[in-house]
């Protein structure tokens, strides 16, 4: 197959890497990515200024295109000018999982949603670690993935949000299909004074107070791998099928 492989990381992460070097055994593999992280950018695009590539080098292992832009411009560009359709972008693998409230937030996975608006199916992948992180057991759970996906006859393009504990792989506990936890987050900002005695603050300390054990964040808390279908339809049904009856007069 041909992959396209991105990230929000950066196109030297590690977790990027570990993909390439374990994907490109069986496919051809192009890396279009940010040139430094782009974390927690969401969806977001860059409209106000160029969209510059170079090509680089990541040590022996890969050529790939940095992009001084978003996850989402990386896989446009890549789809209109620098690559064109593939048969499976892959998002990842992120530093830190992606799972409730922060898959809006995520850059990661809107670079798998972009992927699917353009017609192709995508995975997100996500590593449940912020420190010594081993990206082995992930890269080759994404290699397997990536062969038994096609299948399933799921509908088409279909994009797929994947979280993997960090934790050796005799303890990981399984595989959960599940939702996106949808409780909001505690979050903290910590207020503090730059040298020159201006209040600046840095967000910290986020918390989910999810407990619903269908969800993604549940699942991933309890050893489980995640995995959640994710469509870019924000459209509340329910309510749409409540507004239908109502009469707006003007
Ligand atoms: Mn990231």
């Amino acid at each position: 197959m041909r992959i396209l492989l991105t990230n929000d990381d950066g196109i030297y992460a590690e977790g990027l890497c570990a993909l390439y070097r374990c994907l490109s055994l069986d496919h051809e593999v192009i890396v279009v990515a940010p040139e430094a992280e782009r974390s927690a950018v969401g969806h977001a695009i860059t409209l106000s200024v160029p969209l510059r590539v170079r090509m680089v080098r990541r040590g022996r292992e890969f050529r790939g295109y940095a992009v001084n832009g978003t996850p989402a411009d990386c896989v446009k560009l890549a789809f209109y000018e620098l690559v064109g359709p593939v048969d499976m972008v892959i998002s990842g693998i992120n530093r830190g999982a992606n799972v409730g409230i922060n898959v809006l937030y995520s850059g990661t996975v809107s670079a798998a949603t972009e992927a699917t608006i353009l017609g192709m199916p995508a995975l997100a992948v996500s590593l449940d670690a912020y420190r010594q992180e081993s990206y082995c057991f992930a890269a080759y759970f994404v290699s397997v993935l990536v062969d038994q996906v096609f299948h399933w006859s799921l509908p088409f393009p279909f994009c797929l949000n994947v979280n993997i504990p960090h934790l050796p792989p005799q303890q990981i506990k399984g595989i959960k299909f599940t939702r996106q936890g949808t409780n909001r987050l505690r979050e903290r900002f910590e207020k503090r004074l730059d040298p020159h005695g201006n209040v600046y603050y840095w967000q910290c300390g986020e918390e989910f107070m999810e407990e619903d054990p269908e969800t993604d964040v549940v699942a991933l808390k309890q050893g489980y791998i995640s995995i959640t279908p994710l469509h870019h339809d924000l459209t509340h049904s329910e309510i749409l099928t409540r507004l239908e009856s109502i009469k707006i007069s003007y």
